[in-house]
């Protein structure tokens, strides 16, 4: 049997794979079994951020994985507590918790806004149960607030409770009951968001600043800026999912960085360690403090290879890598827009969705033939491809996809 009738047979049928097989690479180009080429625009979707095989990255996992490979949280490894200053150093975030998954520093997240808010509450009782007893009625509600509101069209993962925070119904049915407590908005529509509040008591909001799964959909300024000013003013904590745009993706270190806000927690992972899983949960001042001793674990959580290879990724997006990205994103935009079969291009940096005229499914096999390996997301081809992808590998592709739109 071939590798593809292997996997068919024996690896559970939950991915609509495409007809390629990768066997090997070197930055943006990858290879199959007969040496066919293909310029991969996918990156693993949005994770290899230095392409296959980057010679620097391959360098600090080799160096690591020939000291030691895994320790456990129970002892300090320096690649951990390194990359974890980096980080904080280049965010002004105060503290990191490292796990494995987008969903994982996704669910950490929202532990994080719901035992803020609880710890709130209960301070605010005791604090009442001081007090005269006369003013005790006055809190209200008998349980801390606990309600996560996040975006209609959202994604945050695919564990029971990052599903439950997912905006997207058909992304339920099958799994109920999910987690309680989470609550959906419109995008864009501050008010919305406004009079669930009103409504109940709210601990966190939690939004991807550009839409990712979702179909590349970046979000309006204002609306952006308006979540984080109406969550200062109402002590909820703001989480901003970094999962997919985070790590230079969008032109910015972090997607938020953009829009000229600070949030609460930035959660993040794809493209953070370049192809190795690793999650982190960044906390601001204000949340520092919210997980101690025994509150959230991770065995695999800071793996020192995984976070060696972090460092040697996250110390290198600077602000020359950052140009680039936005000089390519310019370039993809300014080619494809108005180009024949493409409707619209949509999205931040290198993160792009374009809505094409043919089916995406059909546009995307033709670029397969043609040696060229894109996404999907929804209805639009997406692109994700590596930071450094050279101009004129990323011409060359852009020039293939163009033909496959008209
Ligand atoms: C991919 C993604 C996730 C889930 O990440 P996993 O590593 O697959 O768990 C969460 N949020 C966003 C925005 C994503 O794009």
């Amino acid at each position: 049997m071939n590798t593809f009738e292997i996997d068919k047979e024996y690896v559970a049928g939950t991915y609509r794979r495409f007809p390629v097989e990768i066997v090997s690479g070197k930055g943006s180009v990858v290879k199959d079994p007969e040496g066919k080429e293909y310029i991969d625009l996918g990156s693993g979707i949005g994770v290899t951020a230095f392409g296959i095989a980057d010679d620097l990255w391959q360098q600090a996992v080799t160096d690591q994985i020939s000291r030691v490979q895994h320790m456990s949280n129970l002892y300090y490894t320096e690649p951990c507590a390194k990359l974890a200053q980096l980080l904080c150093g280049k965010t002004g975030m105060k503290k990191v918790f490292f796990s494995n998954s987008g969903a994982e520093a996704n669910e950490c997240a929202i532990k994080i806004a719901r035992k803020y808010a609880a710890d709130r509450w209960a301070a605010k009782k005791a604090a009442e149960a001081q007090a005269d007893v006369a003013a005790k009625a006055q809190t209200g509600e008998d349980c801390p607030p606990y309600t996560i509101v996040t975006l209609r069209n959202s994604f945050h993962g695919r564990t029971l409770t990052t599903l439950a925070a997912t905006g997207q119904d058909h992304f339920h049915e099958l799994f109920q009951p999910l987690t309680p407590g989470f609550a959906h908005v419109a995008a864009n529509d501050i008010d919305e968001l406004k009079d669930l509040a009103s409504k109940t008591p709210i601990a966190g909001v939690m939004i991807e600043c550009v839409q990712g799964e979702g179909g590349v959909i970046a979000l309006d300024r204002d609306y952006i800026r308006e979540v984080r000013e109406f969550t200062e003013e109402n002590d909820i904590i703001m989480i901003v999912d970094e999962v997919q745009t985070g790590n230079g993706r969008t032109g910015e270190l972090y997607a938020y960085m953009n829009f000229g806000i600070q949030p609460d927690v930035v959660s993040t992972a794809k493209g953070l360690a370049g192809g190795l899983p690793l999650g982190a949960t960044l906390m601001s001042e204000k949340v520092q403090n919210v997980l101690g001793f025994g509150d959230h674990g991770s065995t695999f959580g800071g793996n020192p290879v995984c976070c060696a290879a972090a460092l040697s990724i996250v110390s290198r997006i600077d602000e020359s890598l950052l140009e680039e990205v936005r000089q390519k994103s310019r370039y993809i935009f300014e080619t494809l827009e108005g180009a024949p079969g493409v409707e619209s291009v949509t999205g931040l940096g290198l993160m792009i969705g374009i809505k094409t005229v043919k089916p995406a499914a059909e546009v995307v096999g033709k670029c397969i033939e043609n040696g060229v390996l894109c996404l999907t997301a929804k209805d639009k081809v997406r692109l994700l491809p590596a930071l450094n992808i050279p101009m004129e590998v990323l011409a060359k592709a852009v020039e293939v996809i163009k033909e496959a739109c008209r």
